[in-house]
């Protein structure tokens, strides 16, 4: 029988009576059943009873430096286990190189905020937020802000790509700002967040009823949200949708953040031609981006805004490199690219796929053929990295159909505004990056993209060298973006810290705001 996947709630693992009857996860890369995931039977009002009763007393009893220690404890206890967690990560379709990308990443995430935890927050339960402001003529009366913890939880739901990512960039901010912590990971890669979290509980570091994972259906407990909860939602733009405008969610304004899908660009600049450092870094970023998680990554470039005179010699720079890409079996010697995180996941970059190609022609790869190393191409959720051309750039598919997979869809521009123009299109996106050495289109193409974008990346010979890249979310920086990638705003510091705190304005003497804020 394949292993039902449990759920850790009220501190204890559950296993829903009809397990046997759950929806079916299969390994991506062989097809093979792993786990069986169902959530029938769980009470989620003693879910929330317990974060609320247990978990978050016990959060808010230590100071910020505390939460920070514990966090950092963390990190280092989840990285001794890596090697398990890319062995499992592997089913997923990922590469030891994907799996880095999740799994580091993650843990760097919570080291990140421990270092922000005890560095930048003060030795207490309250975080005063600025310095008092004088609001009477002798200085008797004055108020300043003091960020509090909310007595509710944090919902986080996510996505499929990014099982372990997902989950610790939410529960960082949520554990430093002292606010327990209920996950429902995405259920075609599920068994990978239930793998971690059942080492963050043996752990024991962490209080009980701080984190609590639901795998499977959430039920009913968006409808039993109230006005001290949020929700981190990352996933489809119409699932965010659908759930933001859950009526109690709406009706007690519970703090809803989408993450959602986005229609990333990367424009190359009209000085960086063929010959230049820019060329062939803006070249190597989008295979980079087309075939990390083999294109499953919400910051992937999905729209390539090159000279529309460039059009031709960028098809065959992104050819002879996409060449060197070897897709299969991500455990096996030589691979570089390994599977979607499954049948479903492929037939609906397929259909995207087919919908692009309305607007415009593929020039690299074929959506339906594929010869994976190691692999049946027909049981393992392959695809060949695919890349399309919009002769006309008026076409609306490019800017309006995310294929999650390693698709992209090259487009000409006429000028720079036309490429801001064109950027727009997207309707908003979570991250963008410009390949220019020219000072002055950076400037142009910055001011045009910010306020479509949550991060404009800019890339040039001298930052390559220690760039991040255009699709690696930064826990100091804000990542989320405006329109249709959500309108959200996650990691980013001390920002999404203070997301699960309330802001309260304290007016009183100097002497007593003094008092209350230490
Ligand atoms: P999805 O189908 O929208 O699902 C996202 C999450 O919502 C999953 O955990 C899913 O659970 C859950 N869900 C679905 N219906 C729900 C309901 N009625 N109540 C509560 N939870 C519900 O998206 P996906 O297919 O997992 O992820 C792919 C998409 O995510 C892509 O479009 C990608 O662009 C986007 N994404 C965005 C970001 C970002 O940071 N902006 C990051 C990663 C991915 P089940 O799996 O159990 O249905």
């Amino acid at each position: 029988m394949t292993t039902p996947l449990r759920s850790y709630v009220a501190g204890r693992w559950y296993t829903a009576p009809d397990a046997a009857a759950g929806t079916v996860v299969s390994d991506a890369v062989t097809g093979d059943p792993v786990a069986v995931v169902s959530s029938t039977g769980l009470d989620m009002g003693a879910v929330l009873d317990h974060a609320t009763g247990v978990g978050g007393p016990a959060l808010r009893e230590l100071t910020f430096p505390q939460r920070a220690a514990l966090l950092k404890a963390l990190a280092g206890y989840l990285k001794e286990r890596r090697p398990e967690y890319y062995a499992l990560s592997h089913r997923t379709g990922a590469t030891l190189f994907d799996s880095r990308f999740d799994v580091d990443g993650g843990i760097g995430v919570l080291s990140a905020y421990a270092g922000i935890g005890a560095r930048e927050l003060p030795d207490d339960t309250v975080l005063p937020v600025d310095e008092p402001h004088l609001l009477g003529r002798g200085g008797g009366f004055v108020g300043r802000h003091l960020a509090v913890s909310r007595p509710g939880v944090a919902v986080q739901i996510n996505a499929y790509n990014f099982p372990v990512w997902g989950m610790l960039e939410k529960l960082g901010p949520a554990l430093l700002a002292g606010v327990p912590s209920i996950v429902k990971p995405a259920t075609p890669t599920a068994f990978l967040t239930e793998l971690v979290v059942r080492d963050v509980i043996e752990s024991g570091l962490l209080p009980e009823g701080a984190l609590q994972l639901v795998c499977g259906s959430v039920g009913d407990l968006l409808d039993r949200l109230g006005p001290q909860d949020s929700v981190a939602f990352t996933g489809s733009a119409a699932t965010g949708r659908r759930l933001r405008g859950n009526a109690t969610v709406l009706g007690e304004a519970v703090r809803f953040t989408v993450e959602a899908d986005s229609l990333n660009c990367s424009i190359l600049g009209p000085d960086a031609v063929p010959g230049t450092p820019e060329f062939d870094l803006y070249v190597a970023q989008l295979v980079t981006e087309m075939t990390v998680k083999a294109g499953q990554k919400c910051t992937a470039i999905r729209r390539a805004l090159v000279p529309a005179g460039l059009v031709a010699a960028v098809v065959d720079a992104v050819a002879a490199r996409l060449d060197q890409v070897v897709v299969g079996n991500p455990t096996s010697e030589g691979v570089t690219m390994g599977a979607l995180a499954g049948l479903a996941q492929r037939e609906h970059v397929r259909t995207a796929v087919r919908t692009l190609a309305v607007g415009a022609r593929t020039v690299i790869g074929d959506p339906d053929k594929v010869d994976p190393v190691d692999a049946d191409p027909t049981r393992g959720a392959f695809l060949a990295p695919v890349l399309l051309v919009a002769d006309d750039p008026e076409r609306p598919e490019p800017h309006h159909v995310e294929a999650f997979g390693p698709v992209s869809t090259v487009i000409g521009y006429g000028s720079v505004e036309g490429a801001i123009a064109a950027a727009a299109r997207g309707r908003g996106s979570l991250a963008s990056s410009v390949v220019t050495a020219d000072p002055q289109v950076a400037r142009q193409v910055v001011r045009g993209l910010g306020p479509w974008h949550g991060r404009v990346l800019v890339l040039d010979r001298d930052s390559a060298p220690e760039s991040t890249g255009h699709g690696s979310p930064m826990p100091t920086l804000l990542h989320g973006g405006p329109g249709r990638a959500g309108g959200g705003a996650e990691l980013g510091g001390l920002e999404s810290v203070r997301h699960h705190m309330q802001t309260v304005a304290v007016q009183g003497s100097p002497s007593v705001l003094d008092a209350v804020s230490r």
